[in-house]
């Protein structure tokens, strides 16, 4: 089949394209024809190597992809060739009290598609038949690859862990990255105010169209002060901080008494120093979160397309597959980059 490969950690630019053997599966598996995947920053850690596992070469990448299901294993009932899906990529054992008990991706084997086991930039990908979705009427191939670990990282930090209540304040960093797309939407399905940042103006307009009440460009004004003017110092209850070392502390001094920060990504660094009295003297609750149950997809997965929007920036050809990596590192997007089978 033809794939997207690399054989060597050294980052987008080792990219190969080429014909690597199609996946078996087994009577529980399904077999699916990839028609579009789009690109996390998971997969840049990934093929640069600092992502803390060994990665099997050569590896087929990325998490998130759309396609038609081309074989079912003999077992499964619930989707058949022909339907059109997305591929869910939280992989886990599917049968330990966390996977019964509807946390997944709690599970002691839990990995993301991709990762460690092949991922969807290649004309087939196998996953287990439960990883299997069928697409909601009137998306597109492109914008239903979009959807898996975007709106399942959005709804597991708003919705699961954060608890957010009808008229919270939620403060979401990167409006324009595909999370804080999803984030946003989410945020305004649950009749909260949104304040978000962008690090560019032509981002904002952008911002608003998706329901976010107040923009702040923070490379013009220091985000936290800005949310502490536009909530007349009443601070926030839900900030997402996807950026890490850069904001952390920031994020924290945004929240309110009882606040609840969530935490996943860090596209600016790991290591951050917080003070511990701050935490307690206002019980703030920090949430780890790393993509999300397949629970979170039956919920959102209802609201599309009317009510959640996949906010696609460009669709690449399989063979520009570099270009798009590169445009995804030069952060001058607003949405989910797509590659087209
Ligand atoms: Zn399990």
């Amino acid at each position: 089949m033809k794939a997207l490969y690399y054989d060597e950690l050294k980052g987008y630019k080792g990219i190969k394209s080429g014909d690597l053997p199609a996946p078996e599966i087994t009577d529980n598996e399904a077999l699916v024809r990839v028609k579009a995947f789009s690109l996390n920053h998971l997969d840049v850690w990934v093929m640069d190597g600092k992502y803390p596992v060994q990665i099997p070469l050569p590896h087929i990448f990325g998490s998130d992809a759309s396609g038609i299901v081309e074989r079912v294993g003999k077992n499964i009932q619930h989707i058949k060739p022909g339907d059109e899906v997305i591929v869910f990529p939280g992989l886990s054992c599917g049968h330990c009290e966390r996977c019964i008990g509807g946390h997944d991706n709690e599970c002691s084997s839990f990995s993301v598609l991709g990762v460690i086991t092949n991922g969807v930039s290649a004309e087939f990908v196998k996953v287990p038949a439960e990883n299997v979705f069928k697409k909601p009427e009137g998306l597109s191939f492109e914008e239903a690859a979009g959807i898996g670990i975007t709106y399942t990282t959005a709804w597991n930090s708003l919705v699961t862990r954060a608890g957010i209540r009808h008229g919270d304040t939620v403060l979401v960093h990167a409006a324009g990255s595909g999370v804080g797309t999803a984030l946003i939407q989410t945020a305004k399905q649950h009749h909260a105010t949104v304040i978000t940042t962008v690090g560019d103006d032509w981002k904002a307009a952008k911002a608003k169209e998706l329901g976010a009440d107040f923009v702040i460009n923070h490379k013009k004004e220091d985000f936290a002060e800005a949310v502490k003017q536009i909530t007349r110092g009443e601070l926030a209850d839900i900030a997402v901080d996807h950026v890490g070392a850069a904001t952390f502390n920031k994020s924290l001094s945004c929240l309110k008494r009882g606040g609840r920060l969530v935490t996943f990504g860090n596209t600016s660094g790991d290591e951050v120093l917080v003070n511990l009295r701050y935490l307690f003297g206002k019980n703030i609750s920090i949430h780890g979160v790393y993509v999300g149950p397949k629970t979170a997809v039956f919920q959102y997965l209802k609201l599309f397309p009317h009510r959640l929007k996949t906010v696609v920036d460009s669709v690449f050809e399989f063979k520009d597959v570099q270009k798009a990596y590169e445009k995804l590192l030069s952060r001058q997007f607003f949405g989910k980059i797509v590659v087209k089978m």
